[in-house]
């Protein structure tokens, strides 16, 4: 599903597999832009606002730190 704006997918990263690498994978990949680094000693977080949920960046991320976290 792609599109703009809000999506029913959820995603999160997961700070515990995210190696907090110099330049994010995830972030680099995500064309909305709402991959987000708030602190570069800590795990980026995903603004769900502006998610497509295009899913681009779950195999983006070579650790396997973007996640699903769907509302069931
Ligand atoms: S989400 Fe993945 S690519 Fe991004 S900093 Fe964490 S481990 Fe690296
Ligand atoms: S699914 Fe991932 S790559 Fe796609 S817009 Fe959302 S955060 Fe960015």
């Amino acid at each position: 599903m792609e599109g703009s704006g809000r999506s029913w997918i959820v995603l999160r990263i997961d700070s515990a597999r995210c190696h907090v690498c110099t330049t994010c994978y995830a972030k680099a990949a995500c064309q909305g832009k709402a991959i987000r680094v708030i602190d570069r000693g800590e795990a980026p977080f995903v603004d769900s606002a502006r998610c497509r949920g295009c899913l681009t960046c779950i195999p983006s991320c070579p650790f396997g730190a973007v996640v699903r976290h769907d509302p069931l």
